[in-house]
Parts: structure tokens; C-alpha cells; sequence
């Protein structure tokens, strides 16, 4: 029924990009661990743009998820380009044109992936996030109807897993992120794993963390202590770039809390202990007009990239009012309007990553450039062909 879905919504992809011949390595590579009904599913993409399970780790263990007959499947289909199951109106890879090609694939770290044609991986997943926990200290409106806590038996389940898990989880991992479910810093599970995690351990670990930001204070930065070699990316969803729209989308949010840390980070990334910071922009009526301030906002506190994001229905709004928040839809009375703030010239600033949005934010002229040397690369490589063929 889901896949049923999928192919409906997917014949509405109007092939801003070819995916012949293009791959993704994710689904190799990745599992994203949430708690569902129970059970701890499993996902080797953002379930969002791939919203199959492939199983739960919780019952079966890694072993049995990572290399069970759905995910091969899926494998299958990054093999034979056709991403069946991937959402293409969703997935910013697609959107933005950045899948490679196979030729390319064929050259790059990745190329092992291309030779696994019955869809076993030998190795485990590199980039794991923890998705378990959906404690948050703000209950914005396009995730979620109602603050949500875990409670002490919960806490205890969930740890008692992961417990179980971790070690076989850790083995060939590159990249530990936590977490797309909640906030890090307001869900003891994640709070106590990041102040405890010894990183010397792991050595070669990067972490990223994926925010609010409002409970990420300098003193709980410095508790951290214990990774900041490992610590890789921040990531802090806003949303918007003034504070009344911020109260509004960021329900229960503080907002000038939250630049005052923002500006704590920034710090620290100028000291060298965060590799990349990024603020976050999922894009909606309330909004869209702000998006030029938002990259406005970025620039001025200086972090490496602003990043606009489609706004989903992840099942907290009605149809109808979905309808009325999803601005992108070209059946929305503002649409226009949003296209024209689209064009704004600040949207084309080298801080700017256009995600799930390419297909709305022009180019910009450097970005055009590229393509056509791109195009230039491949046409000079045709001609050595032809001339090779010819000869
Ligand atoms: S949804 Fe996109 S990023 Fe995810 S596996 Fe499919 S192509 Fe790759």
C-alpha cells in the first residue's frame, strides 16, 4: 500500500533531474533508529523521503535489519536507479540534483556499493542516528500536537536497548548523529549518553547534533567535554528570522536565548571545536517571507550555512490546514508570492543550501557556471572518446 503510494506521488516528479544511471550510497551506509508502536524501526534514510521500515532492531538485532530482505530491496533500487521507494518530491538529493553518477560512483569511495548486486552489505552502517527519544522542550506544530517527555519506564526500556545494541551498532560507524526525533539536550537518554561519551575511545568518530538550540548553553557545551574532538556538525532549527514568527512555529521556544547561544557556538567554532554550524529553515506560510532575513540572520552571526527545508505532514495536521501551511504547493492562493520571495537576490548567497527547495530557488550565477563547466568536462571527454573510436 505504502509502495502503491510512493509510485502515485512519485508520478508527479517532474524530472528537474535524470535519474538514470544515478545512485545513492545511503542506504548502504546508514540506519536511523526509531521507537514506533514499540518496536525499534529502522530506516536507512530520513523516514521522511523513504518512509519504509526495514525492521526492528530491537527483536531481531542488527545483524538480521541490516542485511534482511527489505533493505537488499531497497539497495536494489539505488543499483538499478529507479528509487522506488524514495519520495522524489522530498528527497534533496534529488531535488538538488546532487546524486552521482554511476561513472562517478564507479571512481569514488563508494564504488565497492555498485559491485554488492544482491543487496548484502559485508560491513555495518557508517552513519547511524539515534532517533529513539522524542522528548523535546518545545512542541513546534509541524512535528508534533503536544509537548512529549519520556517517562522513568520508558527512559529504562530505551536505554536497556540501546544498551543492548550499541556495541555491534558501534563497530564500523563513521558518523553518530543524534537525534531527528526530539532534542538532545532535553531527553536525558541523549543528554546523559553526550556528557558521558568518552571520545578518545573512538577516535576517528565524528558526532553530530541536531537542535533547537535553546537548552545548548555554553556550561552545556563544556560538559561536553568528553567529544568535543569527536564533535563534527551543529545543526539548530529556527525556522524563522524574527521573534514573533519564531513563537509561533517554535512553541515554546526563547528566542533571544537562543541567539545567545547561537553566538556562544559561533565562538567555539572559531576556536576550531565545531567542524560546521547550520541553522535550519523549514519553510511555511507563517514564514516564507522571511526567508531573505533568515540568510540575513546567518550572515550576521556567522554560521557556515542556512538550510531550507519543504515543510511535511507528518501526521500533526489536518488536510486542510496541511494545505494551508505548505506555501510550495502551487494550488496555494500565496504560491505567487512565494516563488517572487524565492527570487530574492540574498537567496543566492554562497551561505545558502536550497535542499528540497532547488527546484524553487534559482541558481545562482557561480552555480551555472559550474554546470556548464561541468557540461564542457563531459562534452571534452565525448570527443576524446569519438576521436579515440575514430582513429
Ligand atoms: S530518498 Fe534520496 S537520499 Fe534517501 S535513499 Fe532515496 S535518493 Fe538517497
Amino acid at each position: 500500500m505504502l509502495l502503491f503510494r510512493l509510485c502515485l506521488k512519485n508520478l508527479k516528479y517532474n524530472g528537474s533531474m535524470d535519474l538514470k544511471n544515478k545512485f545513492c550510497p545511503k542506504p548502504f551506509e546508514y540506519l536511523d533508529i526509531h521507537f514506533v508502536e514499540g518496536e525499534f524501526r529502522c530506516y536507512v534514510c530520513c523516514p521522511t523521503w523513504l518512509p519504509v521500515s526495514v525492521g526492528d532492531i530491537g527483536s531481531k538485532g542488527l545483524q538480521k535489519v541490516w542485511n534482511g530482505d527489505l533493505i537488499k530491496e531497497i539497495r536494489k533500487t539505488m543499483l538499478d536507479s529507479s528509487f522506488l521507494y524514495c519520495d522524489k518530491l522530498l528527497c534533496p538529493e534529488i531535488q538538488s540534483g546532487t546524486l552521482h553518477d554511476k561513472d562517478y560512483i564507479y571512481k569514488s569511495e563508494y564504488k565497492d556499493y555498485l559491485s554488492y548486486e544482491d543487496g548484502h552489505v559485508p560491513h555495518g552502517p557508517k552513519i547511524v542516528y539515534f532517533s529513539e527519544d522524542r522528548t523535546c522542550n518545545l512542541a513546534c506544530p509541524s512535528c508534533r500536537k503536544d509537548y512529549i517527555t519520556l517517562d522513568d519506564n520508558l527512559f529504562d526500556h530505551l536505554k536497556g536497548n540501546r544498551d543492548k545494541f550499541l556495541p555491534d551498532l558501534m563497530k564500523d560507524v563513521e558518523s553518530l548523529n543524534i537525534c531527528s526525533s526530539g532534542d538532545p539536550f532535553s531527553s536525558r537518554l541523549y543528554r546523559e549518553f553526550l556528557f558521558e561519551f568518552q571520545g578518545h575511545v573512538y577516535p576517528k568518530l565524528k558526532i553530530n547534533l541536531n537542535t533547537n538550540g535553546v537548552l545548548l548553553t555554553s556550561e552545556v557545551f563544556q560538559k561536553m567535554s568528553g567529544l568535543h574532538k569527536n564533535l563534527s556538525q551543529i545543526i539548530i532549527s529556527l525556522d524563522a528570522a524574527r521573534e514573533d514568527t519564531y513563537r509561533i512555529v517554535r512553541k515554546g521556544g526563547d528566542w533571544p536565548k537562543l541567539l545567545n547561544n547561537i553566538k556562544a557556538l559561533v565562538k567555539f567554532r572559531k576556536q576550531g571545536l565545531i567542524d560546521h554550524l547550520q541553522l535550519d529553515f523549514v519553510v511555511q506560510d507563517h514564514n516564507y517571507r522571511e526567508m531573505p532575513a533568515f540568510v540575513e540572520l546567518g550572515k550576521r552571526l556567522g554560521v557556515d550555512k542556512v538550510y531550507f527545508q519543504r515543510i511535511s505532514n507528518w501526521g500533526t495536521y489536518a488536510p486542510e490546514e496541511f494545505k494551508q501551511r505548505d506555501v510550495l504547493n502551487p494550488t496555494h492562493p500565496l504560491h505567487k508570492h512565494f516563488l517572487d520571495v524565492c527570487r530574492h537576490p540574498l537567496l543566492r548567497n554562497p551561505i545558502v543550501k536550497r535542499g528540497n527547495l532547488s527546484s524553487f530557488i534559482p541558481k545562482a550565477k557561480r552555480e551555472k557556471v559550474y554546470d556548464f563547466l561541468k557540461s564542457f568536462k563531459i562534452l571534452r571527454k565525448v570527443r576524446k572518446k569519438v576521436l579515440e573510436i575514430s582513429r
